[in-house]
């Protein structure tokens, strides 16, 4: 039994502890309390908070190295730009870039990721570096013989995953699926994860087929909004997770709330991509379950959830023009348990309680402007960053260590693909 003690615990649900500790067996929390009543082997961290590990509710590890394609274009050509770079490599760069993803993930403190997955390459990086996933391989187009395609790719990768990784499936969104493979693709009967709602973009093409959209869609325009378009449809219900959800009016929340449709809520490729802020604080007072996402390098700099977290209460406190729009610890609670609701894993993960997994992140605020002490949510949520973390535990299996995971030939086989992606076809041969 080792004990992890801390000035801080953050167990998110229950009050913080101070000199606290969690004891870890076997890979499960045996208990969480002040650290002097508890039995282990001590690891203490002085000026440090112990947090749950963090719950990446929507982002795509396969877009690691993508910091800065398209910055500043519209949605649409923003996409276009995406779709023609992915198409220059394969799987074996798929995969170097999402084990990127995944070393990036676990250096920030996530334990946990809710992919939506191009090639499947998510799912087999997180596997390999121990990081917790629900992999959601994700389909497009008005085609219904793809989810055949789909369902064959998804049996291949089931052979190479074990239990921290489960897969699920993504029809990427309403514009870019039609309901017919919506509806074949829930008849699989996996998680499902979609993007919705997401921007003006979308909004205009489903109502009216106009807009940049046009050029890259082979979908019929429904001439309604994504949400009631899906709830049209019979395609809201448990068991999905609605990214984004920015372009959303009061009757569309109460449709997300009434059919239990969970949102990753994700406010800087939101806000990056000139989306807009999403309803949070009307989400969550609607009963919505919402947990937070950072999207990917596609459309933010990084995996970081403590800029997630301060993004969020930023975007809801101008949104709302209120400071209590969202509080530091509702922010640490969307980041955690709140996205682990999202993905269906809050018994599992996403607080620090007994009989959970040990999953688990170190934050160390020494020598910040939070220290000595006052509010340690606050402390976490505002002076928290990946440089700080200090230790990531995954099901009681140290994944990451300052100074003791450098990933050299990761990093590198990732900017290789990055390169293959940047490089343009070779100048014509002066003429002689
Ligand atoms: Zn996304």
């Amino acid at each position: 039994m080792v004990l992890y003690a801390a000035d801080w615990v953050l167990p998110v649900e229950g009050a913080p502890i101070p000199f606290g500790g969690v004891a870890v067996a076997d890979g499960r929390i045996t208990a969480v309390g002040p650290a002097d009543e508890l039995e282990g082997e001590v690891r203490r961290f002085p000026d440090a908070a112990i947090v749950p590990g963090f719950v990446n509710a929507h982002t795509h590890l396969e877009y690691a190295v993508y910091a800065g394609f398209g910055d500043g274009l519209p949605f649409g050509p923003w996409l276009h730009t995406h779709i023609e770079r992915k198409a220059r490599i394969a799987w074996d760069e798929y995969l170097a870039i999402a084990r990127l993803g995944a070393a990036e993930s676990l250096a920030s403190g996530v334990t946990t990721i809710g992919d939506a997955s191009f090639s499947g390459a998510a799912a087999v990086a997180a596997d390999d570096l121990g990081l917790g996933a629900v992999v959601y391989l994700e389909i497009f187009g008005t085609d219904t013989a793809r989810v055949e395609e789909l369902r064959r790719r998804l049996h291949e990768l089931e052979g190479t995953v074990d239990g921290r990784v489960s897969l699920g499936v993504s029809p990427h969104a309403p514009y870019s699926v039609s309901p017919e493979v919506y509806s074949a693709v829930y008849d699989l009967g996996l998680p499902i994860s979609t993007h919705l709602a997401e921007s003006d973009d979308e909004r205009d093409y489903l109502l009216s087929g106009k807009g940049p959209i046009a050029e890259v869609s082979e979908v019929e325009p429904p001439r309604t909004t994504s949400v009631r378009h899906l709830a049209e449809q019979g395609l809201l219900r448990t068991g999905v997770v609605a990214a984004h959800c920015v372009k959303v009016d009061a009757e569309e929340i109460e449709l997300l709330a009434a059919h239990d449709v969970a949102v990753a809520h994700c406010p800087r490729s939101n806000a990056l991509l000139g989306c807009g802020i999403a309803p949070v604080r009307e989400l969550l007072d609607a009963g919505v379950r919402v947990g937070l996402g950072t999207d990917s390098p596609a459309s933010t700099p990084s995996f970081d959830m403590f800029e997630e977290m301060r993004a969020a209460t930023y975007a809801a406190r101008a949104r709302a023009e209120r400071p209590d729009a969202l509080s530091a610890s509702e922010a640490l609670e969307l980041a955690t348990l709140g996205s682990a609701r999202v993905l269906g894993l809050e018994d599992e993960t996403g607080s620090l309680a007994a009989g959970k997994r040990a999953d688990l992140a170190v934050v160390s605020l020494a020598g910040s402007p939070y220290l000595p002490w006052e509010d340690p949510t606050v402390a976490v949520v505002f002076g928290g960053s990946p440089e700080r973390v200090e230790l990531t535990l995954v099901e009681g299996e140290q994944r990451y260590e300052k100074g003791g995971f450098r990933w050299h030939e990761l990093r590198r086989s990732a900017a290789e693909a990055r390169g293959r992606m940047l490089a343009t076809e070779a100048p014509p041969a002066p003429k002689t």
